[in-house]
């Protein structure tokens, strides 16, 4: 291995070996959950790598996101948000913390989902600073608590810090494992939870009743060929169609009871074009017209757009360029939700592959360290 493959590898592994599994993912090999320890140690590394800020910022009590600020020489500002929680690791084969380097890979989880980005920024700040450089644009590197469960909190938090601030991004690289490949859309989401609401009476004279569970499943029938509906739109642009599936039942009191009520989730992918207060709204039309009892809408979750960018836009094609890569889709949501509206340009971007992220075995192969690092030090215009 290279210098340079060395030093990228071990900063990954260094990061690995500080677990930090969303605590909704909590579990007995998880050990100490949450972003804390990271964050703090992310704190140190920032100031150690010449940032003229670091601020640690509670979301959540006891779940901080870190900030590490640096001052460039031009006035554009540039922004890369890491998620620091990872997912669960009770599936794991072997120490899921042991950050091992072997055949050209980084072990762990968190290797490649997002620790990578992570590790690689590091790199590429350390090495400038030993170089007696800076990022030319003002950089922020973000933290974020909260990516894999419970809601992209961390996004929003650092969203509202930014605001605050008055700090607006001209660019932002959400890292995500995309094989170096910018990503510049996915579908935002929606969801609601309906009571379908029947009448109880003995199961031996299910005549007296109204059972919610038959009254539910006529409904779900009705949401799957809206869903295959929706499959037959053109799409209107790469990310494709909506989609609908119920994902959740629950209903039901005894085995001699016609159930009075049965409660349903309903997951709504969003496309680019949709509205999401319109598409809500059409849903709960659908849903009170095929329904053959009544229902009340228990939670309304009208979520987040879609995220769409231009294949054509600026920081879209760059990146593309730096890495050799084409621009591309994908099918699943990121940290990006949150930043519509805020970022001009923006893309979801990182080295490795997503088809190794919450794995049994979780790896990033080296040499998609070495290409991101590439694209990250032309990006901050540290190139020779
Ligand atoms: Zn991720």
């Amino acid at each position: 291995m290279s210098t340079r493959s060395e030093h990228l590898a071990s900063w990954v592994s260094r990061l690995v070996q500080i677990p930090s599994v969303n605590p909704l993912h909590a579990g007995p090999r998880a050990g100490e959950v949450g972003e804390a320890r990271l964050a703090r140690s992310l704190a140190q590394w920032f100031a150690d790598m010449g940032a003229d800020s670091v601020e640690l910022v509670d979301v959540v009590e006891g779940r901080p996101n870190v900030y590490g600020i640096w001052e460039g020489t031009s006035d554009r500002w540039v922004v890369l948000d890491v998620h620091t929680d990872t997912v669960t690791v009770e599936h794991c084969t072997g120490d899921p913390f042991d950050g091992r380097i072997a055949d050209g890979r980084v072990y762990g989880r968190g290797a490649v989902d997002t620790k990578a980005s992570l590790g690689v920024m590091l790199a590429v700040l350390e090495r400038a600073r030993g170089e007696g450089r800076r990022p030319v644009p003002n950089l922020v590197v973000v933290g974020s608590i909260s990516e894999e469960a419970g809601g992209l909190l961390g996004a929003r938090g650092f969203r509202e810090w930014a605001e605050r601030r008055g700090l607006r991004p001209d660019e932002v690289i959400v890292a995500e494992p995309t094989m170096c490949e910018p990503i510049h859309g996915h579908k935002g989401g929606a969801s609601l939870e309906i009571e379908v609401k029947g009448l109880a009476s003995h199961s031996a004279n299910p005549h007296l009743g109204q059972n919610a569970i038959t009254g539910a499943a006529a409904l779900v029938l009705a949401l799957d060929a809206e869903n295959r509906r929706l499959q037959t739109l053109t799409p209107a642009t790469e990310v494709g169609n909506g989609t609908l599936t119920v994902t959740l039942v629950r209903g039901g009191t005894g085995g001699n009871v016609v159930p009075d009520s049965c409660t349903i989730t309903v997951g709504r992918r969003i496309a680019p074009g949709e509205n999401n207060a319109e598409v809500v709204s059409q849903l709960k039309e659908l849903v009170e017209r095929e329904c053959p009892l009544p229902v009340e809408f228990v939670r309304t979750h009208v979520g987040a757009p879609a995220f769409y960018r231009s294949p054509d836009s600026e920081l879209v094609r760059r990146l593309a360029g730096w890495a050799g890569t084409q621009p591309a889709v994908a099918a699943y949501g990121t940290n990006a939700l949150r930043y519509e509206g805020f970022a001009d340009e923006m893309v979801v971007f990182g080295p490795g592959s997503i088809d190794n992220a919450h794995t049994a075995v979780e790896y990033v192969e080296i040499a998609q360290l070495e290409l991101c690092a590439d694209v990250f030090t032309e990006w901050l215009g540290l190139g020779s």
